[in-house]
């Protein structure tokens, strides 16, 4: 390993005030050894740590880089924004803006602003409880739909890299309601509907499972699982915060539910529509969002919901995301997946590359296809850890976690292919052993 002085004194006075030394779980390097690199910099597909070491990022802050770092239009339109002020606590124009954007690309009739992925979730679920006035909700083991109390049964993300059963701090009596199925499964849905299906306020899911490693919907299991939500009158929560504005310019409902004919009732966003700030954000169907505070009786705030900083980087990032933008992200995350698969199987590495549009991962000794949870750990999750190593050393910085996904960018040019390129050999070897 590369030794990084600053990063390591950094992290040591970290952790002497901070739990963990990080901010949040997933960016310790438990899983993977050794020390968390402190980054000072970023711009376009790269980044610098604070002891000068260059890296092609493939983790975009976990989503939300859809243009790569520092993109010089939306640092402007950032710039200008906070000359103006940067929060009022009021109504602003670029939140108005930013919701026209999105109503326009999905199937969102109108959005509420929130600052997390974590409030949007737990806000359509209240809300989804509220309109229908029914208790229990539906989740699949393996997704991650942020740390949410109710949510945080049998979920991916940080929950999995950390091993952790269950959470303390969540009562038994909150996750009560919370029926957790395995995924893609069809049969065990009809059978918790059979059961539940009048007491069952929503279903919400991960519109392709990215957080236990990506782990697509097989075909027509999203519009399966819509139909069984309207057969009972639960509503079809389709999480896209990770997906969203990401595998299309309308998430991966551009993939299914767009080419299909069906939509779910609610819907929620983040990371690429905040532009790597604090913005989020549900929506759906007009007669259920007009169930929110004020103009109906389910209650929902926040001080710096719809923040004008915030809203004017998503904006910015939404509309430069344009057709050309898609199309080299899409060009380069199909020619890193094909770089990966070639440098693993030239050094005899049984995986299973698994993609939903342009987000990917690899499951490790494997060559079979992973539809579940539980396919997911029985993986050889410990090869990852040498082959994490040998990439970061060699100018790669991947997720630390064998059941992330790996984001790429519309940045990541010949330049960052070719560095990950002339990395993938050594690491597949390393992988080897
Ligand atoms: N939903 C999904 C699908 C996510 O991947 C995440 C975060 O990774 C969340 C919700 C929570 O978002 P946040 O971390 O912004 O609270």
């Amino acid at each position: 390993m590369t030794p990084l002085p600053a990063s390591q004194q950094l992290f040591d006075r970290a952790r002497a005030v901070s739990p963990g030394g990080v901010n949040s779980p997933v960016r310790a390097f438990r899983a993977v050894g050794g020390t968390p690199i402190f980054m000072a910099s970023g711009e376009g597909a790269w980044l610098t740590d604070v002891d000068g070491n260059r890296y092609v990022d493939l983790v975009g802050s976990w989503g939300p880089m859809l243009l790569g770092h520092a993109h010089p239009e939306v640092l402007a339109a950032v710039g200008a924004a906070v000359a103006r002020g940067t929060s009022f606590g009021t109504p602003s124009e670029p939140e108005v803006l930013l919701a026209e954007e999105i109503v326009d690309r999905t199937s969102a009739e109108m959005v509420r602003m929130v600052s997390s992925g974590t409030e949007a979730t737990m806000s359509a679920i209240r809300l989804a409880r509220g309109f229908t006035g029914r208790d229990k909700i539906v989740k699949f083991a393996g997704c991650y739909h942020g740390h949410v109390d109710a949510l945080l049964a049998e979920a991916g993300s940080g929950v999995v890299t950390l091993g952790l059963p269950e959470t303390p701090g969540v009562p038994a009596h909150v996750t009560a309601d919370t029926i957790v199925l395995p995924y893609n499964d069809r049969a065990a849905v009809e059978a918790a509907f059979a059961e539940y299906g009048d007491q069952i306020a929503c279903l919400i899911t991960e519109a392709a499972a990215g957080n236990m490693g990506v782990v697509p919907p097989e075909p027509g299991f999203n519009r399966f699982l819509s139909e069984v939500c309207a057969r009972h009158g639960a509503l079809f929560v389709s999480d896209e915060v990770m997906t969203g504005f990401r595998v299309t310019r309308s998430g991966h409902w551009g993939l299914d539910g767009q080419q299909e004919g069906w939509a779910p009732d609610l819907v929620t966003f983040g990371k690429v529509m905040g532009g790597g700030f604090p913005a989020a954000a549900f929506g759906g169907r007009k007669d259920v969002m007009e169930q929110l505070a004020p103009a109906g009786p389910v209650y929902q705030a926040g001080t710096l919901s719809g923040n004008p900083i915030a809203t004017t980087a998503g904006l910015t990032t939404l509309r430069l995301a344009d057709a050309d933008a898609y199309a080299r992200l899409d060009a380069a995350s199909a020619r890193l997946r094909t770089m990966v698969t070639e440098a693993l199987a030239a050094e005899g590495v049984k995986h299973t590359l698994q993609n939903a549009g342009n987000m990917f991962s690899v499951f490790w000794g494997t060559d079979e296809p992973v539809t579940h949870f539980a396919a997911a750990q029985a993986q050889e999750a410990w090869r990852y850890k040498p082959f994490f190593h040998a990439m970061l050393d060699a100018g790669v910085y991947l997720p630390p976690s064998a059941f992330e996904c790996w984001f790429v960018s519309a940045a990541h040019d010949e330049e960052a292919l070719s560095r990950i390129g002339a990395a993938l050999p050594g690491a597949a070897r390393a992988a080897a052993r």
